[in-house]
This record gives C-alpha cells, structure tokens and sequence, in this order.
C-alpha cells in the first residue's frame, strides 16, 4: 500500500489500516530501525474501551451503548456545565454555533440496569476534540485556521526581510482577537477530562458502585507529570544550548531539545551526541523550519521519509514540527513513537484550536504529548509579560486534574537577562513541586514509554483483592475513584 493511501485512509478515520501499512513501509526501509510499538493494529474502540483505556479500570465495570440515531450533522452541544462537545447527537439537534444556548445532552443519558444509554458516541466526541476537528466550520466566530494559505505563505516569504520589532507588531496584529475566542477554554482546557469523569461517575452511579479501582495515571503513584523541552530555532539558540543544560542541571532537571535537521544550523554529531551524552533528550524539530511542512498531504508525504531519516540518524525517538503547525491525520506517514506538536489550548499560536486534554493520548500507534502550557515567546511577545504568573496559573489547573505540564522554552528567547531570570524562576518553581512530591519531572520519551507501558496493564481481581498485572507493573500503583459530595474524587493505594 502507498504512503498516499495511508493519508487518506487515515483522514478517514480507519487508523488501523494506516498503522497496518505504516509497519510495511517502516520494513520496506532495510538498516533502520523500526520503532517499537505495543499497540494492537485495530485501533477502533468502543464506548466503554474509551474510559478503559484512559482510566486503566477493569472492563466489566462500564457498559455504555450509543442510543438513537446519530445520522443528523455534527454541532456543538454541552455534556454537564464542564463539557462542551461537537459531534452528532440523537437527543436534539446541536447547534451550528459554539455560543448562545446550547442542547445538554446529560439530561438525555438513560440508566438501564447496569447499562448506560447516551445520545452521543463519546468516542467520537472526544476524537473530535482531540483531533481538533471540532473547528471545521466557521462556527467560532472567527476563521479557525488564519494559519492556512496565502497569508501564511506570505509571510514566510517576507520574514527573512522583516525586523524583529516589525515580526512583533504583525503578530501581535495577526493574534489580536483571541480573547474573543469562545472554545478552548483558556488559559487551560479540560473538557475530555470532564467528559471522561462525567461517564465513569454516571456509570458508577447506574451500577450503585462506591468505587472503581483503576491504574493511577502516572508511575510510584506521582500527582502530576512535568516536562521542559527547548526547540532550537537559529544558531544563536544553538550555540547557547549547552549553558542552557548547564542551568537545567543546576536544577536537577533534564530536558529535551528540539533540532531543526536542515538549513537552519549545521547539526554534526558530535554536537547531537553531546546532547544526548548529558542524559538530555534529542528530538527532531520539523525538516527546515519554512512553515509549509503541513500545506497540503503531498508536501507532508514529499518530507516525511526525510523526517523519518534524520530521526533514524538523531535516534531520536521524538517529532515536533515548527511553529505547532500540525495535522495529526497525516501522523501515519511518520515513524515516530510520540509527537508533541498538539497544543491544549491554541489560542496565542497561527494555527488556532487545541486538543482539549492535559493527558497523553494514542493517535494509532503513535502517543500524542500535548503542549499543555503557554510558549515563552508569547509570553514575553505577545502577552508582553516578564513573570511566572500565567503559567503557575496553568500549572495550578493541571494539577487539579492530575495531567501533564509540558512546557516550550526556546533558547533562543531567553537569552536576555530580563527572559531568563523569568526561566530561572520557573525552573526553581517546578524543582519545588518537586520536592513537595507533587510532579514527576521526566523527558517525553519517559513520559511515552510510561503511557505505554501502564496501556498494557491490566487490573485483576484474585483473592478478593487487586493486582496489577504485567511487564513494568512495579512502578504502577492502584487509584480508587469514588464520588464525594457530588464530585468524582481519587484515591491512590499506598502500596502495589
Ligand atoms: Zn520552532
């Protein structure tokens, strides 16, 4: 099968194939290695498996069914006051506009003994989200994706002859209206969090069930999850790479740099190695930085092997593309383990949208680590902030929902002493959290190969009690969910 056919194969929702053929090319390639994945090929889940598989809980513990007829078009609807979903709905016909009054769909879930009837597919709710496809109409108010066409291609063309104040102004201009932007919820959005709390407390609820046990999100029973990256964008970030590891151990943090394979600097591989030699993570940062790697399919296919290749030569098993211009749809072209070009809420980069959720998720084979926190250049460019306030309020609403904190810090931005005494605090802020046991600062390949490891877990009971069973099970621990005042609440179990 064609590279082509896996795009549109893959747009069309049918992830399986893609991974299928994804493997054939990957073999195909003789010398290089073939990332390793665990996934099963048919990636097509069902309702309850969605639950499943993010909350790692035993399968007899939810039994949902799609009830009525989910033919009509797709439009927003709330699921509760938290959620705000888009997709197709049986109940009512959701609306084309994300404001105003909208249909909520939780007054039309049924109990039927065990079983829990919903007029919506939530897998398919929350892949919109995900999949940001939730912004394919003009329904926002505001065209979803300024990114796209003539303006972007413009812009690029020019940049090289622009100031940097000018680049300042003109994206300042080009970003003015997202405070207007209704949906993401900014600075943070959780709503596939909510979604998936609101079904495993109504599911508990028509079961009569106190409590359901489940793999806690992250390893040794840690509150949160943390990860710094720095993608290198010029030779003045790149020459500043190795003083910036040197203050990232003077906090005990190890992080993950970002390299750009082509045009921008020359990358030999001594300078690659002495990245990874350090215990930092090397991950490969689009082809050449231009802005047109996500134009159109055929440009993404043209690059992608070559992508593929310098990942082979990095051995980075990592991608981010530039500018988080992204279409995870096309991911099956691209042999990666994870990627981290996703973020939560988009509303101050080009491409607008966001995926919704502040937990790593699968997307076929590949693990999706979403950019959860805003980048230091719009903090300091766009929102002409110098302090940690905004993304101590992002890591305040991260943790509240046990999620991941990652964070963009570029080289090249805080060179100055104004940009970097703002990183410097950040960093003693998260070593901090740290020491109070509240994150678990690790690198993305970490973080991915624990979300691998924990989706290949399993919850048994035997001898009245349970265990966890699998290869990496040690460093796993059991969480009870149980509804407290009204309010789904955790549990972590001290011991395995
Ligand atoms: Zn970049």
């Amino acid at each position: 099968m064609s590279v082509k056919g896996d795009v549109t194969l893959l747009a069309n929702g049918a992830t399986a194939v893609a991974a299928e053929s994804r493997k054939e090319s990957a073999q195909e390639n003789e010398g290089t290695k073939v990332v390793e994945r665990e996934m099963p090929v048919n990636t097509r889940i069902n309702a309850g498996q969605l639950l499943t598989d993010h909350f790692r809980c035993p399968d007899d513990f939810l039994d949902l069914t799609v009830s009525g007829d989910l033919s009509g078009e797709s439009g927003y609807f709330r699921f509760g006051a938290d959620a705000l979903c888009y997709g197709q709905l049986s109940s009512a016909t959701p609306s084309a506009k994300v404001t105003g009054p909208l249909h909520d769909a939780l007054k039309n879930v049924r109990a039927n003994g065990s079983s829990l009837h919903l007029p919506f597919d939530p897998v398919q709710i929350v892949n919109n989200l995900r999949h940001e496809r939730y912004q394919c109409n003009h329904a926002l108010g505001r065209t979803a994706n300024k990114s796209s066409g003539l303006v972007r291609k413009l812009y690029y063309l020019v940049r090289p002859l622009l100031s940097v104040a000018l680049r300042k102004h003109l994206q300042r201009l080009y970003l003015g209206d997202w405070e207007q932007i209704p949906f993401p919820n900014w600075p943070v959005d959780t709503t596939v969090e909510s979604i998936h709390e609101q079904l495993l407390g109504l599911s508990m609820e028509s079961r009569n069930c106190a409590k359901v046990p489940f793999i806690w999100f992250w390893p040794k029973g840690a509150l949160s999850c943390t990860s710094v990256t720095h993608d290198v964008e010029s030779v003045a970030g790149w020459d500043a790479c190795a003083d910036l590891m040197d203050l990232d151990d003077s906090f005990g943090i190890k992080s993950a740099f970002q390299v750009i394979p082509e045009e921008r600097y020359p990358v030999p591989q001594a300078r690659l190695d002495s990245i990874k030699d350090r215990g930092f993570e090397l991950n490969v940062h689009d082809l050449n930085h231009d802005g047109n790697l996500m134009t159109d399919p055929d440009e993404f296919l043209r690059r992608a092997p070559e992508i593929n290749r310098h990942g082979k030569k990095f051995g980075a098993l990592g991608f981010r593309s530039a500018v988080l211009y992204r279409n995870i749809d096309w991911y099956g072209a691209l042999d990666f383990s994870y990627d981290m070009s996703v973020p939560n809420v988009a509303h101050l980069d080009p491409q607008r949208g966001g995926c919704c959720t502040v937990f790593p998720f699968f997307n076929g084979n590949m693990i999706e680590l979403p950019v959860t926190m805003a980048q230091d250049y719009s903090l300091f460019h766009i929102l002409n902030d110098y302090s940690i306030d905004l993304w101590k309020q992002q890591i305040f609403l991260i943790r509240k929902k046990h999620g991941l904190m990652q964070m963009i810090v570029h080289p090249d931005y805080i060179i100055g002493p104004a940009e970097r005494r703002v990183y410097v605090e950040l960093l003693g802020y998260l070593s901090e959290l740290r020491e109070q046991g509240e994150t678990w600062i690790a690198l993305p390949a970490e973080i991915a190969a624990w979300w691998r490891l924990r989706h290949n877990l399993k919850l048994v009971n035997g001898d009245g009690s349970w265990h966890i069973q699998g290869e990496g099970r040690e460093a796993a621990r059991i969480a009870y969910a149980s509804i407290v005042d009204g309010q789904l609440t955790y549990q972590i179990a001290s011991e395995l």
